[in-house]
């Protein structure tokens, strides 16, 4: 009767369990949705990922994100900084590992917005997360999006969309899925799951 519990078995504390995960294809509208959670919810906080990807316009260092170099980027991840990271269309992005644990030791709500690869490293290393899939209300929406953001050249275009093809084959590993019909409607629910309110 006192045996220890076999591995994996543990039932989550409430804390851990805060650890919420959002992901999806690119151009799906996950950064939408968290500018939204920023602006309304300052309570939940947000981790900021570093990224070797060059700022887009209107992009702040230490808001959207850490804007590194490669040579910056190597030195996290051979440091162990990194939570979790991944190469996505030709940019590396990575979750800083120390602010995310605080927060959790501190029991407050974390929120990840990471892709498809990160989402399953934070599945392996953090089981107890909750993971969240963003989907687009159709295919066709998600192109006529990843197309018309305007940004970025051709070939990074089709990258992400080839990209997106895969993440859409995902969502069944996922604990959750939410469909983006109204930004509004998705921040209420991804709320409501991480129970704040
Ligand atoms: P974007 O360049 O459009 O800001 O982001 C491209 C992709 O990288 C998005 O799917 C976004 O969720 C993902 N991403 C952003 N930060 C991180 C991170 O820290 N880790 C991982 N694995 N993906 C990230």
């Amino acid at each position: 009767m006192f045996d220890a519990a076999p591995e994996g078995s543990e039932t989550p504390g409430p804390l851990s369990r805060r650890l919420t995960v959002l992901s999806g294809p690119s151009g799906v509208g996950k950064s939408t949705v968290v500018a939204e959670i920023r602006r309304a919810h300052p309570r939940v906080w947000l981790s900021v990922s570093v990224t070797t990807r060059p700022p887009r316009p209107g992009e702040t260092h230490g808001v959207q994100y850490f804007f590194v170099d490669d040579a910056g980027f190597d030195r996290l991840v051979d440091e162990g900084e990194l939570l979790e990271w991944a190469e996505f269309a030709g940019n590396r992005y990575g979750t800083p590992r120390r602010p995310v644990e605080e927060r959790l030791d501190r029991g407050e709500p974390v929120l990840l917005e990471i892709d498809l690869q990160g989402a399953r490293q934070v599945r392996r290393t953090m089981p107890e997360a909750l993971l969240v899939f963003l989907a687009p209300p159709s295919w066709e929406e998600l192109v006529r999006r990843l197309t018309g953001r305007g940004t970025e050249p051709p070939e990074v275009v089709e990258r992400r969309l080839a990209a997106a093809r895969v993440e859409l084959a995902a969502e069944k590993e996922f604990d959750v899925t939410l469909v983006n019909t109204s930004v509004q409607d998705v921040c209420d629910e991804l709320l409501a799951l991480m129970a704040v309110h």
